[in-house]
C-alpha cells in the first residue's frame, strides 16, 4: 500500500476495463460501496443527498487511499415516507428490509469473489433498521470467511460528536453536500423566520441555515482521517 502522499491509483469501477481496473487492484485491493438513498431531504437538498454524500466521499477517500469506487446502491428501506405523521410521503423510494439485506448480503459475496481484501461500504443513509441490516450483513460474511474483510460504517461514525452529529438534511448532511456537489443545495429554500423542523421541512438535527461548504470540507477531511485509519487497522489485523 502506497502512503497517502504519493498518488494512488483508484478508478470508477463501472467505467474502466479490465486492464486499468486489474493494475488498480494489485496495488490497492479496495473497494468502496457507497450506499445511499433516493429519499426527500426538505426542499433545499436534492433527493440523492444520502447517495451523493456516500459516492463524493468514497472518490475522496479512494484518491487518497486508492482503489476502486463501485456505483453507487441506491435501494434504501425505511426512508422518510415510513416516518408516522409526517408529511412529505413524495419523492422517497422505500424497499423492503428483506431485500435490503439480501441485496447486501450479494453484494459482499460478489466482491469477495472478486478478492478485494476490503470492502468499505459507506453508508449515506442511516435510518433504522436499514444501518443495522447492512452492518449485521457485514458482520455475519467476515464471520464466515477471512479473505475479505466488510467494513460498513457511516460518515458521522468516523467522526467526533464534537464535530458532526447524526441528522437528516440539516448541518452536518448538507454542509457535505455543498463540499461534494454545490449545485444540488438551495439555503435559500430553507424558512427564514422560524427554525427548520421534521414535520415540516424533514430536518432533524442542528439547524441547517447554518451548512457551508467550508464546514463540509472540514468535515469530509474528519472524515479522511477516520475513515484511512480504519482501513490501515483493518488491513493490520488480517
Ligand atoms: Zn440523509
Amino acid at each position: 500500500m502506497s502512503s497517502p502522499s504519493t498518488n494512488p491509483a483508484w478508478g470508477l469501477y463501472e467505467r474502466l476495463m479490465p486492464t486499468e481496473i486489474e493494475a488498480i487492484f494489485d496495488q490497492h485491493p479496495i473497494a468502496y460501496l457507497p450506499w445511499g438513498a433516493l429519499e426527500y431531504h426538505g426542499k433545499h437538498a436534492s433527493v440523492g443527498l444520502d447517495s451523493l454524500k456516500a459516492q463524493g466521499l468514497c472518490v475522496k477517500l479512494a484518491q487518497q487511499a486508492g482503489g476502486l469506487v463501485i456505483p453507487t446502491v441506491n435501494v434504501a428501506a425505511n426512508t422518510m415516507k415510513t416516518v408516522p405523521d409526517i408529511k412529505h410521503t413524495r419523492h422517497s423510494l422505500n424497499f423492503s428490509e428483506e431485500l435490503l439485506r439480501l441485496l447486501a448480503k450479494e453484494y459482499f459475496e460478489q466482491l469477495a469473489e472478486e478478492k478485494f481484501r476490503i470492502v468499505f461500504t459507506l453508508c449515506g443513509h442511516v435510518g433504522q433498521p436499514h444501518y443495522d441490516i447492512i452492518k449485521e450483513e457485514a458482520k455475519k460474511f467476515n464471520q464466515s470467511q477471512s479473505s475479505t474483510r466488510i467494513i460498513a460504517t457511516s460518515e458521522t461514525d468516523l467522526i467526533s460528536e464534537d464535530i458532526v452529529v447524526v441528522n437528516h438534511a440539516a448541518l452536518g448532511e448538507v454542509s457535505f453536500l455543498m463540499h461534494t456537489d454545490p449545485d444540488c443545495v438551495d439555503l435559500s429554500r430553507l424558512p427564514q423566520d422560524r427554525v427548520p423542523t421534521l414535520e415540516d421541512d424533514a430536518v432533524w438535527g442542528p439547524d441547517p441555515r447554518e451548512s457551508s461548504a467550508d464546514k463540509g470540507r472540514a468535515y469530509t477531511e474528519a472524515f479522511l482521517e477516520g475513515a484511512q485509519k480504519l482501513i490501515a487497522d483493518t488491513l493490520a489485523q488480517n
